[in-house]
């Protein structure tokens, strides 16, 4: 490819057809084990079978008395069925013996239901005398018994291929003594921010130097994302810095901040050319159309232009979706969406699809009037953004839209 600095982009590529050539060529990525106590958020490629019922055994669900359901029938506060106690079960421990006829064993919530008993009479409507109980309701065999298996059933399979584990899920791992799980391996993603103005995050602000966010930005969306970013880099605009980084990576992703352009200074596009292919560069949309991106040695490496709304709408439509799927997830954007009515009118242009920051006031969406690609707290202040397509010359106000809520 030609050195395109400073003659502008000749030709761009639509959204759409970046997105499905992304698509096309994002694989999952393969597996490993993991410590069940550790896979929540993870990805699961194989299912889980359950190994054991649970629960193992017949267990109480309410504190009380154990004994034969059928000898209470009849049971009433005037005349109760007395039952001898002969014995006593806690949680974690059994009753030896068998609870015979006109026998009851004290039980807790939780404990195993011992041999001889079928029901549980809640304490309520028990009251001890002694040696003995006297029970004031009938309870029919079965009644506050939990029985083996209702909360799992051995060999059933609990968690399917694909699942992305939820606090709940490793609960239940941990409920099944499922020590291990096969999981995607999380991408792992480089974050270089170019731009010799740039001060590290974390710096204090001084004379013409900008501190860098987007690194910060793009490691909370790749740890959103199900990503693992790597130490953040900064990188000044010089070709021989940038082409030893893209070199020494060992990342499955490569997000490269600022000089995606066509300036003196942009040298990124050039260098990714020169390693690899360059497969995109100049989209039809705003803000970031400078954005571009291909493969080096099979890694993906996508080039965000460093103004941060570009940097941030930039990775959200091509280098999101790509981290996503090469972790097992979804390609669809992650965000809430909220329908409503558009306040005032969206001003865009056949041929360009517009990412256009939102508030959300009194149920109606208003777009944000300063909305420069500079201006990273347009997207603080937004509720979320509405994707204008390309086929649409914008929208007037009382349109129904769709905002991606940030939150
Ligand atoms: P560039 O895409 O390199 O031409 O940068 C465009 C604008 O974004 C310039 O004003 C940069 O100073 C600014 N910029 C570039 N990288 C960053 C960054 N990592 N954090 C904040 N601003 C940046
Ligand atoms: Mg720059």
């Amino acid at each position: 490819m030609h050195d395109v600095r400073m003659r502008g982009f000749s030709e761009r590529s639509d959204v759409e057809a970046v997105e499905s050539l992304l698509a096309g060529s994002t694989e999952v990525l393969e597996s490993e084990v993991v410590a069940s106590l550790e896979a929540g958020g993870r990805v699961l490629s194989e299912g889980v079978q359950a190994p054991v019922d649970v629960p193992a055994f017949e267990r109480s669900a309410m504190d009380g008395y154990a004994l034969r359901g059928e000898e209470t029938f009849g049971a009433t506060v005037l005349e109760p069925a007395i039952f001898v106690i002969v014995g006593e079960c806690l949680p974690g421990r059994s009753f030896d013996g068998e609870v015979g006829a006109s026998q009851a064993v004290r039980i807790m919530t939780g404990a195993p239901v011992p041999a001889g008993a079928d029901a549980v009479v809640p304490v309520e409507s028990c009251e001890e005398r002694g040696e003995t109980v006297a029970v004031s309701d009938a309870v029919p065999p079965r009644k506050h018994v939990g029985m083996v298996g209702e909360d799992v059933r051995k060999g059933s399979e609990t968690l399917r291929r694909g699942r992305c584990l939820r606090p709940q899920d490793v609960a239940l791992l941990s409920l099944l003594g499922v020590k291990e799980v096969t999981c995607v391996r999380r991408p792992r993603v480089d974050v270089l921010a170019t731009g010799d103005e740039l001060l590290p995050a974390g710096s204090s602000p001084r004379d013409y130097h900008v501190v860098d966010s987007n690194s910060p930005l793009l490691s909370a969306l790749v740890d959103r994302d199900g990503g693992l970013s790597g130490a953040l880099r900064i990188l000044n605009d010089r070709v021989d810095e940038l082409r030893a980084a893209l070199e020494g990576s060992a990342a499955d992703v490569i997000l490269i901040s600022g000089g995606s352009s066509v300036g003196q200074e942009d040298h990124a596009p050039g260098i990714v050319d020169e390693l690899g292919s360059l497969d995109f560069h100049g989209v039809t949309m705003r803000p970031s159309s400078p954005a571009g991106g291909g493969r080096i040695d099979g890694r993906f490496v996508f080039l965000l232009p460093g103004n941060p709304v570009s940097c941030l709408c930039a990775y959200e439509f091509f280098a999101g979706p790509t981290i996503r799927g090469l972790g097992g997830r979804s390609r669809d954007w992650p965000h809430r969406r909220f329908e409503g009515v558009l306040g005032r009118k969206i001003v865009s242009q056949v041929g360009r699809t517009d990412y256009v920051r939102v508030e959300i006031v009194d149920g109606e969406v208003i777009p944000i009037a300063t909305s420069g690609a500079s201006i990273l707290s347009s997207t603080v202040r937004a509720a979320g953004a509405v994707i204008v397509p390309r086929g649409s010359e914008g929208l007037a106000a009382g349109s129904a839209v769709e905002v991606l809520l940030y939150d």
